[in-house]
């Protein structure tokens, strides 16, 4: 990741605050709801900010959607990824099996989420939803976390940063088809390097 000469100066502060002020919350409760209620603000907070993603986390690929490993907890009780979709770009439908937040930092990004029918087929729930810059969304498998995502842009990229109960790009899920059937899915990180949060003496 050469590209770290090429970066703009960015206000790492701000990724910083947001992972230590996570494992706070987590040190003080095990409470999913309180979990995605408390972390959720603070996601809002930190994508309500556009000033502080390195650019070699910030780059699509022609390729596929891109998942960048910003932090992880070093007990791996959460991650922090961000996600970068060119035009085009979406996920297959899938599971987490853990907490999610999700949280656009630019453009905007659609989302359909799905129940199982009794025949363990997956059914659409409701409408597709679009989730703007700045907006949060959190996900939990108590409520049923199956859904497929997708940049709403046809003209230029999108950034969702997303944090999870684990250090998602390790857990065994799922990928689906809509007659239900599952394919395991480990996700692992686009990246090989993390962004540097603690040199504190800038
Ligand atoms: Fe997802």
């Amino acid at each position: 990741m050469s590209a770290a000469v090429l970066d703009h100066p960015v206000n790492t502060a701000r990724l910083r605050d947001f992972v230590t002020a996570l494992a706070d919350l987590l040190d003080h409760t095990s409470d999913e709801a309180e979990i995605l209620d408390k972390g959720g603000a603070l996601l809002g907070d930190l994508v309500a900010h556009d000033d502080w993603l390195p650019e070699a986390f910030a780059a699509p690929s022609p390729e596929r959607y891109q998942q960048y490993l910003l932090h992880c907890d070093s007990a791996e009780r959460f991650s922090v990824v961000s996600f970068v979709w060119g035009p085009g770009q979406g996920t297959p439908i899938h599971d987490h099996t853990v907490w999610g937040l999700v949280g656009v930092l630019r453009g905007q990004e659609e989302a359909q989420n799905f129940r199982r029918r009794s025949d363990g087929s997956l059914a659409p729930e409701g409408p597709p939803h679009t989730l703007h810059r700045g907006e949060v969304e959190a996900l939990s498998p108590a409520h049923g976390d199956i859904h497929q995502v997708r940049n709403a842009l046809a003209d230029g990229p999108s950034i969702s940063i997303h944090v999870y109960g684990a250090n998602i790009g390790a857990v065994r899920r799922s990928t689906f088809g809509t007659d239900g059937a599952a394919k395991l899915f480990i996700s692992g990180y686009a990246n090989a390097l993390v962004p540097n949060l603690w040199d504190r003496s800038k």
